[in-house]
């Protein structure tokens, strides 16, 4: 698949261009925190499926370019060291989770960024390979196919392996070239709130 795919928020101030899109892997996580996320930003339309999983479409960061409206890119975590989870601040929108080392060339976009009118997911990004964190779902989703799910994650792993040795990972959109820092600084949630928000998820769970 040639071409870049548009990336962006559903108010559209904030806009990016995800460039090798057959390079991506599609999995879809079911785990509280990925659901907990999306309580945070108050139920952002159509971001967790009927089993409570996030269709996510990890790809390099290096192959992520913002185009306008950075400075609508917030980010959080709910714990001091946990996954960083950048969202708009306009519409309050996912875009993505990131480590927190940037030494780990990955970024998981989460799929309502990436619908925009007209692109198709599959097309551009292949079907969803993994499906990962099952026991955090609500109900039973299906199993990934293994001989799938374990080409993907070689695959996957691959790719860091070579962004870390051949220092592309350098070359990262949410993180400071110079500094390997997060671009935004993190707003980690206090335990307090993090507990109160897993309360939610698991009311919601029904567990
Ligand atoms: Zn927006
Ligand atoms: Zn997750």
């Amino acid at each position: 698949m040639s071409g870049s795919h548009p990336l962006r928020c559903r108010c559209g101030k904030f806009q990016a261009l995800v460039d090798h899109p057959g390079r991506g892997t599609r999995a879809v996580c079911y785990c509280r925190d990925c659901q907990a996320f999306a309580h945070f930003l108050g139920h952002p339309p159509g971001m967790l499926d009927a089993h409570g999983g996030t269709d996510i479409v990890a790809v390099r960061p290096r192959d992520v370019r913002f185009v306008q409206g950075f400075e609508q890119l917030a980010c959080m975590s709910l714990t001091p060291k946990g996954t960083l989870r950048w969202f708009t601040r306009c519409c309050r929108t996912p875009i993505g989770n990131t480590a927190r080392d940037w030494k780990i060339s990955h970024v998981g976009l989460v799929h309502t960024a990436l619908e925009g009118e007209g692109s198709d997911l599959a097309a551009a990004f292949g079907p969803v390979r993994m499906r990962v964190n099952r026991q955090g779902a609500r109900g039973k989703p299906e199993a990934s196919r293994p001989l799938t799910f374990f080409a993907a994650m070689a695959r996957y792993m691959a790719g860091l392996a070579w962004s870390r040795v051949s220092g592309k990972y350098r070359a990262n959109p949410f993180f400071d070239s110079a500094t390997g820092e997060p671009k935004v600084q993190p707003q980690v949630l206090s335990l307090e709130e993090h507990r109160r928000l897993k309360a939610e998820v698991d009311a919601a769970a029904g567990a």
